[in-house]
């Protein structure tokens, strides 16, 4: 496996198998326009070319305490919720997951939301909250691929390309 896994039970290896074997076929017939450097990143992390990347299971740890997920370097931790069904009965993990390697690829908020809900709107995808909008303020509605126009909440990367248009923020807490 190109991707270290500690301390997930069995069931959840699979399904972090699955999740990964998807992500690396959409990178490969993408569903929506990609910057080049992003993508070969993304490449290289879930094809194991990148320093060893570890998903860790964050287990009842504080901070999975309202996260399904986090990510430090190269190191990622899934909370329960990720294994979690979600609005729709909708299993989150792959769009958590393609999210916390956006995050490993040094992405910021925005690129890992916006990349998120374009490419995996079917598999878990969860809509920028209130607190997702208030980080994207921080980055002065930037981040290393696209850029976000709040009043239209429409995402584009720096070639202008269309990404997604967000809807209007949800609640502060996480919506499931
Ligand atoms: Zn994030």
């Amino acid at each position: 496996m190109a991707i270290r896994l500690r301390g997930f039970s069995r069931t959840a290896e699979r399904a972090l198998g699955k999740s990964l074997s998807l992500i690396r076929q959409r990178l490969r017939h993408r569903p929506a326009p990609m910057p080049h450097d992003l993508r070969i990143a993304l490449d290289e992390i879930v094809g194991g070319k990148r320093p060893m990347v570890t998903l860790a299971f964050g287990g009842g740890t504080e901070a999975c305490h309202d996260l399904a997920g986090r990510t430090a370097g190269y190191r990622v931790v899934l909370c329960p919720r990720a294994f979690a069904a979600g609005k729709g009965k909708r299993i989150r993990l792959t769009a958590v997951l393609f999210h916390e390697l956006i995050h490993v690829a040094r992405g910021k908020e925005l690129d890992a939301e916006a990349f998120e809900n374009a490419w995996f709107p079917d598999e878990g995808a969860r809509e920028p909250t209130r607190a997702d909008w208030a980080a994207f303020a921080e980055d002065a509605y930037r981040g290393w691929w696209v850029h976000l126009d709040p009043r239209s909440r429409r995402v584009t990367d720096y070639s202008d390309r269309f990404i997604i248009t967000f809807p209007r923020p949800t609640a502060d807490r996480l919506v499931w």
